[in-house]
């Protein structure tokens, strides 16, 4: 999926599980739904490497970023289990939130990847390095492009970010309507 779609994802899976994290007010549940939509699109920012390898900003057919270790669960995952140890030693609720919504967002992400992506991503690493997915069509770059944005993955993709803007729309209606009443 493209960066819309992978910003929508992260948002969404987190909403999804808020009244799980508990936030104490509204104020952080928002905080949470960002970090979630910033986690969302961070495996992405793997592309900041190409740019640097390349030495320019192109996104041309050998850009095959999910063959990259940053696009590995157990890479988020470890991440995330780390801030959330750390969270435990100081004692400090915001930093275990945070790790879980890292963790769901990123996940939500590499999920995403397995759906009519070029390659797939190697779902099961380190066990193995094969590349796993659903309506993988092999291209890359703009030719990945052209292409993706003709299958039913897209539709998926923009359906994703459909329900995300009504999501939001229905809880920011829904908050209002709290606030006046109380
Ligand atoms: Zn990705």
């Amino acid at each position: 999926m493209k960066i819309q779609g992978h910003a929508a994802g992260g948002w969404l899976a987190t909403r999804l599980f808020l009244k799980h994290l508990s936030p104490a007010d509204r104020s952080e549940s928002n905080n949470l739904l960002i970090l979630g939509l910033i986690g969302g699109v961070l495996p992405d920012l793997d592309y900041l490497i190409y740019v640097l390898k390349k030495g320019r900003i192109t996104y041309e057919s050998d850009f095959r970023h999910h063959t990259w270790v940053t696009h590995t669960i157990p890479f988020y995952s470890i991440a995330a289990l780390l801030l959330y140890i750390l969270g435990v030693v100081n004692k400090n609720l915001n930093l275990k939130k945070a790790a879980k919504v890292l963790s769901i967002s990123t996940t939500t992400h590499l999920l995403q990847d397995t759906l009519g992506s070029g390659d797939g991503i190697m779902l099961f690493y380190p066990v193995t390095k094969k590349m796993y997915g659903i309506g993988l069509s092999g291209l890359h770059g703009e030719e990945w492009n052209d292409h993706y944005t003709k299958t039913p993955f897209y539709r998926l993709e923009m359906f994703i970010v459909i329900s995300t803007i009504i999501t939001f729309v229905f809880d920011a209606f829904h908050n209002r309507k709290h606030r006046k009443k109380s």
